[in-house]
C-alpha cells in the first residue's frame, strides 16, 4: 500500500459502522491486527456509480488502516461475461485511485479447490446431486410463510452423490438435468438455507477457463470460498444479501476453514437514472445511448467521458457516506461535488454557444486588440492567456432582448453592457433579416472603459462573454440532461418510456475562443458564464474537436463577474 500524502493523514477520516466494527476488531486483535478488504465485481457490465461507491469504501478502509485491498472477478456466470468488461472494470478502478498492488484475482481461477470443497461436503453428507428441474425446486422450496418440502432425493447415499457429481462435472449430463444442492433445513425461516444450490450445469465456454469446466457455481457457494482463499478479513457487501449472511457463514463453518466476517451496507440509488447492469445494458443494446461510456450513463466511463474527476467521485463517497438503510440519493449532490472541484481547477474559457454578431461602431478596422484573461481566479498558478479583441465579435444571442423583462442586465436597445475583459458598449442599432429575427447588433463603444486599464468611471450592471469573428474556431458542443424525467425510473412499469428526449442537445456551430483549438481529452474547462466542459474523448479520436457539457454552472445566467 502506497503511503498516505500529508493532506490525507492531516484530514480526519470520518468514521462509519464498517469502521466502528474494524475499530473494534483492531481493540481486541481479531484478526491480528490485519485489515483486507475487496471488491468483487461480475465482469458482466461496465462499472457505475454505485460500484464507485463500494470501491471507496473498500479501499479507503484498507488505505487508512494499513491494511490490503483485492481486485477480485466473481466470474462464476460464463453466459453473461466477458473479457471486455474485465478490461473496463481494471481501467475504472486504477482511474478511481483504488491501489489493488497489481492483485487482479478471479474467481475462477479457484473453481478447482470449490469442487474439492464440494465434494468434502458431500463426504460429510451435508450435499447432494437432485434431478428436480428449475420449477419443481421452486416449488419444493416453500414461501416465505409456509415451509418447503425435501427433495426425493436428498437422502442420496455418498457413494450414489460422489458419482453423479464427478459426471456432472464430466459433460455427461446436460444444462438443467442436474444441480448440486446443500442439505441444510427445508424448513428453515430463512428461505436461502432450504437447500440451496451449489452448482448448475452450463455448457458455455467461459472467457478465462474455455470448456475446462461445465459445471459452475452459484454466487452464495461460491463468495465466501473466494473471500476465505485471499485472507479477507471484512467481506463489505450490499443489503440484499442480508438474508443470505447465514449461508455464507454456514459454507464455511461447514468447510472448516478461514471464516471472514460479512458486513452489509446499503447500496448507492440515485434518481434520475438507473444502475441495474441489465438495465444499462438494455440501454446499450437498443442504442438508446452511445455505448456504455456515453456521457449520460452512470457508469464510471460515461462519467469519466463527460469530466467528472476521481477528486469529484471521492468528495461524492464521503458527503453521502455509508448507512444500513437504503435510501434515494439526490443526483443534485453529485453535481454540487463535480462542480466543487472544477470551481478549483477548471480553466476558464470564452465561448459562445448561439452566436449573434456585434460590429463596434468607430472601432478601427484591422485593429486587433490583445487583452490577458486569467485562466483560473482561484489558482494564481495557471496563468493568463491572451484575447484578441477586434471590430466585430459574436455574442451569446440569449445576452439580448429587445423587450426584456425587469432585471435583465445584459444588453437590451440603448442599453449598456461591459465585454469581459473588454469595453463597455452601447446598443445603438438593432440589425434583422426579412422574417424579423435579429442577425445583428451595431454598438458604439467607450474608448476609455477598456477593463483593467481604461480610466472610465462609469459602471454598468453586467459583464457578458464574446468571441472575436475573426479567430473564432467552430465546434460541437453537447449539452447534456438528466437521462430519464422521472426520479425513480426503475420503478415504472415502462422505464423506457420515461428517458428525457432532451438529454442530449447538439449545438452544432458553437464559436469558441482560438485557445480552445489545443484543447485535450482529459482538461476541463469551464465557458464563462455557460458551464463545466470538456473534450469528448471518442470525438477526438476520431479527429473531430466536440465539446462535453460535464455540469451547468449553478448560478449560470444570473450571476454578474466581476470586471
Ligand atoms: P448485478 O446487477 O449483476 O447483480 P451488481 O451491480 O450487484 O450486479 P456486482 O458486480 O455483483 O454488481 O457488484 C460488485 C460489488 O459492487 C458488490 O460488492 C456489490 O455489492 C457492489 N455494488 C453493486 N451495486 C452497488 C450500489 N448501487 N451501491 C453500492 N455498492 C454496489
Ligand atoms: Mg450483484
Amino acid at each position: 500500500m502506497n503511503a498516505n500524502t500529508p493532506e490525507e493523514k492531516a484530514e480526519p477520516k470520518k468514521t462509519n459502522f464498517i469502521r466502528e466494527i474494524i475499530d473494534e476488531d483492531l481493540k481486541t486483535g481479531k484478526w491480528d491486527g490485519r485489515v483486507h478488504t475487496r471488491f468483487p465485481p461480475e465482469p458482466n457490465g461496465y462499472l457505475h456509480i454505485g460500484h464507485a461507491k463500494s470501491i471507496m469504501l473498500n479501499y479507503g478502509i484498507a488505505r487508512d488502516y494499513n491494511g490490503k485491498f483485492n481486485l477480485r472477478f466473481d466470474d462464476t456466470n460464463p453466459e453473461k461475461e466477458e473479457q471486455e468488461y474485465v478490461d473496463s472494470i481494471i481501467e475504472d478502478v486504477k482511474w478511481l485511485g483504488a491501489d489493488f498492488e497489481g492483485r487482479i484475482l478471479f474467481a475462477s481461477d479457484y473453481f478447482q479447490q470449490m469442487y474439492d470443497y464440494a465434494v468434502d461436503l458431500i463426504k460429510k453428507g451435508k450435499a447432494y446431486v437432485c434431478d428436480l428441474n428449475a420449477d419443481q425446486i421452486r416449488e419444493y422450496r416453500g414461501t416465505l410463510t409456509a415451509p418447503g418440502k425435501e427433495s426425493p432425493y436428498s437422502n442420496r447415499t455418498v457413494k450414489e452423490n460422489l458419482d453423479l457429481f464427478n459426471r456432472m462435472r464430466k459433460g455427461e449430463f446436460a444444462n438443467g438435468e442436474k444441480v448440486l444442492r446443500a442439505k441444510i433445513d427445508m424448513a428453515s425461516p430463512n428461505v436461502n438455507l432450504r437447500d440451496p444450490i451449489m452448482y448448475r450445469i452450463v455448457h458455455a465456454e467461459h472467457h478465462r477457463t474455455g470448456n475446462d469446466w461445465c459445471i459452475y457455481p452459484t454466487y452464495d457457494w461460491a463468495h465466501g470460498i473466494e473471500d476465505s482463499i485471499e485472507n479477507i478479513t471484512h467481506s463489505i457487501c450490499t443489503l440484499e444479501f442480508e438474508n443470505h449472511r447465514p449461508l455464507y457463514d454456514w459454507y464455511l463453518d461447514e468447510l472448516g476453514v478461514y471464516h471472514p466476517q460479512q458486513i452489509e451496507f446499503a447500496r448507492l440509488n440515485l434518481n434520475y437514472t438507473v444502475m441495474s447492469k441489465r438495465k444499462l445494458l438494455q440501454l446499450v443494446q437498443e442504442a438508446k445511448v452511445d455505448g456504455w461510456d456515453d456521457p449520460r450513463m452512470p457508469t464510471i466511463s460515461g462519467l469519466r467521458r463527460r469530466g467528472y474527476t476521481t477528486e469529484a467521485m471521492k468528495n461524492f463517497a464521503e458527503i453521502i457516506g455509508v448507512a444500513k438503510r437504503d435510501a434515494m440519493t439526490d443526483i443534485a449532490l453529485l453535481e454540487y461535488a463535480i462542480r466543487e472541484d472544477l470551481n478549483k481547477h477548471a480553466l476558464r474559457a470564452m465561448a459562445v454557444l448561439k452566436p449573434l454578431k456585434v460590429s463596434l461602431i468607430g472601432y478601427p478596422e484591422d485593429t486587433e486588440e490583445v487583452m490577458d484573461a486569467v485562466n483560473n481566479p482561484e489558482d494564481a498558478s495557471a496563468g493568463t492567456r491572451k484575447l484578441v479583441f477586434g471590430k466585430e465579435l459574436y455574442i451569446e444571442e440569449t445576452d439580448f432582448m429587445e423587450d426584456p423583462p425587469k432585471g435583465f442586465h445584459r444588453l437590451v436597445p440603448g442599453g449598456e453592457v461591459r465585454l469581459r475583459y473588454g469595453y463597455i458598449i452601447k446598443c445603438e442599432e438593432v440589425v434583422k433579416d426579412s422574417e424579423g429575427k435579429v442577425i445583428e447588433l451595431k454598438c458604439s463603444y467607450d474608448p476609455e472603459s477598456r477593463s483593467g486599464t481604461g480610466t472610465s468611471k462609469k459602471k454598468v450592471k453586467g459583464t457578458i462573454h464574446w468571441v472575436n469573428a475573426k479567430h473564432a474556431v467552430k465546434a460541437e458542443v453537447r449539452l447534456y440532461d438528466r437521462l430519464f424525467t422521472v426520479e425513480d425510473p426503475a420503478s415504472e412499469e415502462n422505464w423506457l418510456e420515461n428517458l428525457n428526449p432532451d438529454s442530449l442537445i447538439t449545438v452544432n456551430n458553437a464559436l469558441l475562443e482560438p485557445s480552445l483549438a489545443d484543447a485535450k481529452p482529459g482538461l476541463n474547462y469551464q465557458f464563462e458564464r455557460t458551464g463545466y466542459f470538456c473534450v469528448d474523448k471518442k470525438s477526438f479520436a476520431a479527429g473531430n474537436l466536440v465539446f462535453n457539457r460535464t455540469v451547468t454552472l449553478k448560478d449560470s445566467w444570473t450571476k454578474i463577474i466581476k470586471n
